[in-house]
């Protein structure tokens, strides 16, 4: 515990020449109650004489810092660390005690000439000209992270997504970023919020359960518009359920992401290549919109290997004049996602409906094969997408006409770019290692721009189970048997 004015007094064993050369150097002073605990001073003290306290102090629920003045030689560093406008200083008046009040009564207003924060833009760097690595899915969205300025790194290791963390532990510290394993998700996701909240790049890798524990935070993200990059590789569900791919949270990501008014754009990579591209979109996108974004992958897809080619350039990130960076000229930014008057409240969802609304209209990715002519659009995304694209040349190879339709976004589903397919199709088959949740945000999405739903046939497997080529090609050869209209 600190002493009251948080400091230990100076030695008195030191020559008179000594005494009187300090005394032009004045040693910090702390009153406790004004001390954030934000461990600048620490951070910024060249002689490691400033230690947190080791008990809360009762009036504010923090641990204030204490400074050990036998080890100080007063050079006044801590005082410009310090951000809090009553916080560390050269000594005052020892009578004087100013107890927890605001402390304007006793100080008058913290005069500031600090200039409104501007945003740093970000800068892009060229890459030289690299021959394709060849990369599993997990450590090629971490290398696309780190391409994209990514150096703070939260996360709690769960299969199949560990290797990508376990990447980021090795390469991180030689960047001079941060890897921080929490305790837990809940953790991890907290800390995200606050290291977003900061104006920085930061991300993690999860999977199913693991995500699901971060959804409480994440609506606090959404809440707070605060960026952020979940990499979830989907396994099997429900509950532990196994380490198999399975496309078993899109409903979680696309509907459920938290309590309240809350939705994210989300990314669905199908092979290593975008694993890396589409981790890097995801920060620019996280950052375009204050909004955290998913990567939804599968087991197989983090774990697969494939040639991955990097791109032309990375990304060396600025800061936005929003962030709440600590330093005096965003001392005036404040994040949170508490708001306790209902009318600011419901002019904030409306806000928060109006970006969802520009997400929806300029976000929705998606790749097409063979669709043009098709009769039959076989709807699929990640690992099934795979074999569904194998399925559909096998097809055309017999002179069915059927195109692959892959959605790159599943939130928001690219709908426009399905609508003129749909209208001239026989009819839709989705593929999906899942139990027809991809179905279910297709029926949503075309409900919501059509009267004229198409037939909508299925193939699902669930548990790690993937469908393949061949059940497909077999399915659309029935259907093609079947006379038109049936
Ligand atoms: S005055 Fe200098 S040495 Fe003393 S606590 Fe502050 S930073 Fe450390
Ligand atoms: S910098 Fe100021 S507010 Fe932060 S821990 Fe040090 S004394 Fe406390």
């Amino acid at each position: 515990m600190p002493p009251p004015n948080a400091t230990l007094p100076p030695s008195s064993a030191k020559t008179p020449r000594a005494r009187s050369r300090k005394k032009k150097r004045p040693k910090p002073f702390l009153y406790p109650q004004f001390c954030k605990a934000c461990s600048r001073c620490i951070a910024a003290c060249p002689k490691d004489c400033i230690h947190i306290s080791d008990e809360i102090d009762p009036r504010t629920g923090l641990t204030p810092v204490w400074v050990d003045l036998e080890a100080c030689n007063g050079c006044g560093i801590c005082f410009e660390a310090c951000p809090e406008p009553f916080g560390l200083m050269p000594k005052p008046d020892p009578d004087f005690d100013p107890g927890l009040v605001p402390p304007e009564t006793y100080f008058g207003p913290k005069a500031s000439t600090a200039p409104t924060p501007t945003a740093i833009p970000d800068e892009r760097v060229a890459l030289p000209r690299m021959e394709p690595m060849v990369l599993k899915g997990t450590h090629a969205a971490a290398i696309g992270a780190l391409l994209a300025g990514c150096r703070h790194f939260f996360g709690y290791p769960i299969t199949p997504s560990t290797e990508g963390a376990e990447l980021l532990a090795d390469l991180l510290p030689k960047l001079d970023g941060a890897f921080v394993q929490a305790v837990s998700e809940v953790a991890t996701v907290n800390m995200m919020y606050g290291c977003g909240g900061a104006g920085l790049r930061t991300m993690t890798f999860t999977s199913s359960p693991g995500f699901s524990l971060m959804l409480e935070g994440i609506s606090y993200m959404i809440g707070a518009e605060v960026p952020g990059v979940f990499v979830n590789v989907m396994r099997g569900g429900p509950g532990l359920g196994n380490i198999a791919p399975e496309q078993a949270d899109i409903k979680l990501v696309c509907r459920g992401l938290g309590h309240g008014n809350t939705h994210a754009i989300v990314l669905a990579p199908s092979s290593p290549q975008e694993m890396l591209d589409l981790t890097m979109l995801a920060f620019d996108l996280t950052f375009q919109y204050r909004n955290p974004v998913v990567v939804a992958g599968d087991g197989y897809l983090g774990q697969i290997t494939g040639k991955v080619t990097l791109p032309d350039e990375m990304v060396r990130p600025g800061l936005p004049a929003w962030a709440v960076y600590g330093d005096e000229m965003h001392r005036g930014n404040l994040i949170c996602s508490i708001d306790l008057s209902e009318q600011d409240l419901e002019r904030h969802n409306a806000h928060l409906n109006d970006k969802y609304r520009r997400m929806t209209a300029n976000e929705q990715r998606a790749d097409h094969y063979r669709t043009d002519d098709a009769d039959w659009i076989v709807v699929a995304a990640n690992t099934p997408s795979r074999m569904a694209k194998g399925a559909v040349r096998a097809l055309r190879e017999a002179g069915i006409k059927v195109g692959l339709f892959r959605p790159v976004t599943l939130w928001p589903f690219p709908v426009d770019a399905l609508l003129p397919l749909v209208e001239r199709a026989r009819g839709i088959v989705v593929v999906e290692a899942g139990s027809g949740q991809l179905e279910d945000e297709l029926r949503l999405a075309l409900s919501h721009r059509t009267d004229r739903v198409p037939r909508i046939e299925h193939i699902q497997h669930f548990g790690g189970v993937l469908p393949q080529q061949h059940e497909i090609v077999e399915h659309i050869l029935a259907l093609e048997e079947q006379p038109h209209g049936s």
